[in-house]
């Protein structure tokens, strides 16, 4: 019998088994697939080590979640500072996204002359900075009870209230007017938070938008993939006498008579059947609505049918030799031509360090390309036969813009690539329909109704990029943080 059992082994999933097993629970992680990391996994293909999904960590500042992690479990992730944090191929304009706020500033003023961006990325950088300390500091953020509102009282209580507007109006609305109407800025900052928000700036809470926004002023990568921190935390999960399963799939949860539940997973074709006082769920509410049973079931599909919008992605991998330095790992590339073939506008090209063996050899580096795509833009029934031209098309484009935004690096050499599609993520992540970056940051869920970590049931738990505060692994791992400190301090 376990206090916990964990289902799935993404970083939200990790991050609650690793915290709860430090704290003497007996834990359980049940993972489908045969590695850990879900959207933040890799996969092999000729020597070469491609990200599957997730390509850049941030969280590193601030007391950030991620340097939270490293400290609790007590490990060094090995990693760098990408600084530039990312290049923005916007309309001709090469913009390079600088940690340094008067060095950023300079660059923006350069590119677009005549708005005021020292108020507006000032203002960023403190909000940016207030809404860390205030997650790091108040888990039980938003309030899911009234007694959850008694977590909020502290020395900065004051502070944090100023921050509350921010969850009400949108950034777009927050900007001075020449920004607002300045089209082209509007579509530059539109795209960074597509990556990192989900959605456009007049539809993301100011307070969301101003996190997103700073998100690439922090940039590290990850020497090993986007994996290793998982491994790290994995390895501490088993220190602490945790345990964890892979190929075991979650297919049923019921509750007995004495209150139990009992948990029900394929592996090799057969069930095993596990017991445990509680249950995590690290897989979406769509998903996990699905292997739920009786009323329980019931009162979640009514949660989960309420967010009905999430992206898809299109990916592709490769490998390329450059004979110069590219002058930071991270591209996003805005593209005409994508435009008009999805409803996407930009490409976000992320780079293996040259210097990281462990991924490639010789002077190459793997590339992982992705972009938003809608999960209803392929027909669903034999996938690849019907969708073989699109998918085509959409390698041509991602191939054509490469040779476009990145020739002046002198391209020795390509080697072969792999597009991924909605329907790869659903079956190597299970993820519902293929969604993923989870619940996009809209202000119809703000203040109070975006999912939280808590449910009907008060021996079941979320976590993971569709809960509070969502998404990229400084989400969830910020959102593991919450949920632990929920549950010790029941
Ligand atoms: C293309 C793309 C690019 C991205 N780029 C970035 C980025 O650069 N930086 C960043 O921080 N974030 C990025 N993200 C988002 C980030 O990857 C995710 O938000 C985060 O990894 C989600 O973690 P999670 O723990 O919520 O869930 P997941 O990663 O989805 O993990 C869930 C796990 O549960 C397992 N599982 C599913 N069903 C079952 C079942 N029934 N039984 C047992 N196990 C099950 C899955 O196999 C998976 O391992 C990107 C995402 C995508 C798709």
């Amino acid at each position: 019998m376990y206090d916990f059992i964990i289902i799935g082994a993404g970083y939200g999933g990790l991050t609650a088994a690793s915290l709860l097993a430090k704290s003497n629970k007996k834990v359980l992680v049940l993972e489908s697939h045969y590695s850990i990391g879900g959207c933040a996994g890799y996969y092999k293909r000729e020597g070469v080590l491609f990200d599957v999904g997730a390509t850049t960590l941030s969280g590193f500042d601030y007391n950030g979640p991620l340097d939270r992690i490293e400290k609790e479990l007590n490990f060094q992730l090995k990693k760098k500072r990408i600084d530039p944090g990312m290049v923005i191929n916007f309309k001709g304009k090469k913009i390079l996204r600088y940690r340094n706020l008067q060095k950023w500033i300079e660059e923006l003023n350069k590119h677009f002359p005549g708005i005021n961006h020292e108020k507006i990325w000032s203002r960023i950088e403190h909000v940016s900075e207030k809404a860390w300390g205030l997650l790091s500091e108040v888990p039980l953020f938003p309030p899911a009870s009234f007694n959850d509102l008694f977590s909020f009282i502290n020395k900065n209580t004051g502070d944090y209230l100023k921050l509350l507007p921010g969850l009400l109006t949108s950034f777009k609305s927050g900007l001075p007017k020449e920004a607002r109407n300045h089209e082209d800025y509007i579509q530059f900052l539109d795209q960074i938070l597509m990556i990192t928000a989900q959605e456009k700036s007049d539809r993301v809470p100011y307070l969301l938008a101003a996190l997103g926004l700073n998100y690439p002023k922090d940039t590290f990568y990850s020497y090993g993939g986007m994996t290793s921190m998982a491994h790290e935390i994995e390895k501490k999960i088993k220190g602490y006498e945790g345990e964890l399963k892979k190929r075991r799939k979650v297919f049923c949860i019921e509750k007995n008579d004495s209150d139990i539940f009992i948990i029900k997973a394929e592996f090799n074709k057969k069930t095993e059947v596990y017991k445990s006082k509680n249950i995590i769920s690290n897989i979406p509410i769509w998903n996990f609505t699905e292997i739920c049973s009786g009323n329980f079931k019931n009162k979640m599909n009514k949660i989960s049918k309420k967010y009905n919008k999430s992206w898809g992605a299109m990916t592709y991998y490769f490998s390329v030799k450059f004979k110069k330095d590219l002058e930071s790992l991270y591209y996003q590339v805005h593209s005409n031509e994508l435009k008009k073939f999805i409803d996407s506008e930009s490409l976000f090209f992320s780079f293996s360090a040259r210097d990281d063996l462990t991924r490639c050899k010789d002077g190459f580096q793997a590339v992982t390309v992705s972009t938003h795509i809608s999960i209803d833009a392929f027909k669903k029934q034999n996938f690849y036969e019907d969708n073989k031209a699109k998918i085509k098309t959409f390698e041509k484009i991602v191939l054509s813009t490469f040779q476009k935004s990145f020739n002046e690096f002198e391209i020795l050499d390509v080697g072969k690539g792999e597009v991924g599609t909605p329907a790869t993520f659903e079956k190597y992540t299970n993820r519902f329909e293929g969604r993923v970056g989870g619940i996009p940051h809209i202000l119809d869920y703000y203040p109070f109704s975006y999912p939280k970590n808590s449910t009907p049931d008060p021996n079941i738990f979320l976590v993971g990029d569709t809960v509070f505060p969502g998404q990229g692994v400084v989400g969830v791992i910020s959102g593991a943080f919450s949920l632990v400190y929920r549950i010790l301090k029941k």
